[in-house]
């Protein structure tokens, strides 16, 4: 026996075929059947899938409608597809963001010219202005730390 009553399914100009039994809140079409002495809900258009290809609807896979409209029930607008194949496509089209190679060093001077220096172990970027700066800290520290020694020596 055939769940799908044709005539509940009044075909569309676009080629769609509306079902116009009940439906979802969705607005996808809803069969009912009982079954055992309960009703059981079928989707309108999973049937007419399953009808069509002469199989059931894969588990984990869902119907999707390649027209877009829910209430259509036409096998040819209908297509199978797992929920994670949807949800892969729907996730994988950000792009990622692209890093922007840098052209000034922390304190504004620019990494160009005689100011940039590669640390060639590293290959980072190193600012010959700040480097100066850094040297000549560390060389007043060692004076003055020399300059304490020699007092306190
Ligand atoms: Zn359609
Ligand atoms: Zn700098």
């Amino acid at each position: 026996m055939k769940l799908l009553q044709r005539s509940k399914i009044v075909p569309q100009p676009n080629g769609c075929h509306l079902w116009v039994g009940a439906k979802t809140g969705c607005g996808y079409g809803r069969i009912v059947r009982v079954v055992g002495g309960r009703n059981r809900n079928y989707m309108a258009h999973r049937v007419a899938w399953e009808e069509d290809r002469g199989v059931a609807v894969p588990p984990g896979n869902i119907v999707l409608h390649t027209c877009g409209v829910p209430a259509c029930v036409n096998p040819e607008h209908l297509c199978a597809d797992t929920r994670t194949g949807m949800a892969g496509r729907l996730v994988f089209t950000y792009t990622p963001r692209q890093i922007k190679p840098m052209t000034h060093c922390r304190r504004g001077h620019a990494f160009s010219g005689e100011n940039l220096y590669i640390n060639p172990s590293t290959g980072g970027r190193v600012c010959r202005t700040c480097q100066s700066a850094r040297a000549a800290r560390s060389y007043v520290l060692r004076s003055s730390a020399a300059e304490l020694n020699f007092q306190h020596g």
